[in-house]
């Protein structure tokens, strides 16, 4: 059984929210809305997404880009630190589990192997792994830069996995489900209220396709 990390086991995207609320704030910009400040950010993330990857670091800098395109006063040193904390210091912040998730994992890891799949940067994923306590849990903790369907072939082939007996579990519909389903995987679709907003997508009718709840259901299933 693979497992996401991020919004599936713990908080995290809801602390991204907060930040982009108050670089809205910040901004205080005359005419544009929130929403359309919000727009602009989407698709400056998106964009750079693909070249600098996902994680503080890169929401930093996208603020700052964001900032620099919508600012309606000179572009100062101290205001750039201001709007570049603002998505540095989501690291520092305590990391939540999500409800159930710690004795949920003791449940299933008596019964099934698993591997703890996140994507990110690469060190700052693994420090969330080590403050969360579940790594014990977890026969491995892979980090991806993207999930991908060609990622997930990857793991598949790297963790000599039997695709159509696995399960990938996640709370991501473009990330988690979508593309593990198109490499042969079974997934179950755990959806969370704060799912950022680049990972929505359809989530197609699929009979491997398992929607729960909570994470702590997944004991009613395996
Ligand atoms: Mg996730």
């Amino acid at each position: 059984m693979i497992i996401d990390g991020d919004d599936t086991l713990w908080e995290n995207n809801v602390y991204f929210e907060q930040a982009i609320e108050d670089f809205i704030d910040f901004l205080a910009h005359s005419t544009l809305s929130r929403e359309q400040v919000r727009a602009t950010l989407d698709e400056i993330e998106r964009l750079n997404s693909g070249i600098h990857g996902y994680g503080t670091a890169a929401f930093a800098r996208n603020l700052r880009e964001t900032y620099e395109r919508l600012a309606e006063r000179a572009i100062e040193t101290p205001d750039i630190e201001h709007v570049m904390n603002l998505g540095r210091r989501i690291v520092q912040v305590e990391l939540d589990l999500l409800p159930d998730v710690a004795d949920t994992l003791d449940y299933l890891a008596a019964r099934h192997r698993l591997l703890l799949f996140t994507k990110g940067e690469e060190e700052e994923q693994r420090l969330k792994v080590q403050r969360s306590g579940l790594a014990p849990h977890f026969d491995q903790v892979v980090v991806t830069k993207e999930k991908d369907v060609a990622a997930y072939r990857r793991l598949i082939r790297e963790q000599d996995l039997d695709a159509g007996e696995a399960w990938m579990v996640g709370n991501s519909p473009r990330s988690d489900i979508n593309p593990a389903l198109d490499a042969g995987l079974r997934a179950v679709f755990i959806p969370h209220p704060h799912t950022w907003r680049l990972e929505h997508a359809d989530v197609r009718d699929d009979r491997r396709l398992l929607v729960l709840q909570s994470f702590r259901q997944l004991r009613e299933y395996f």
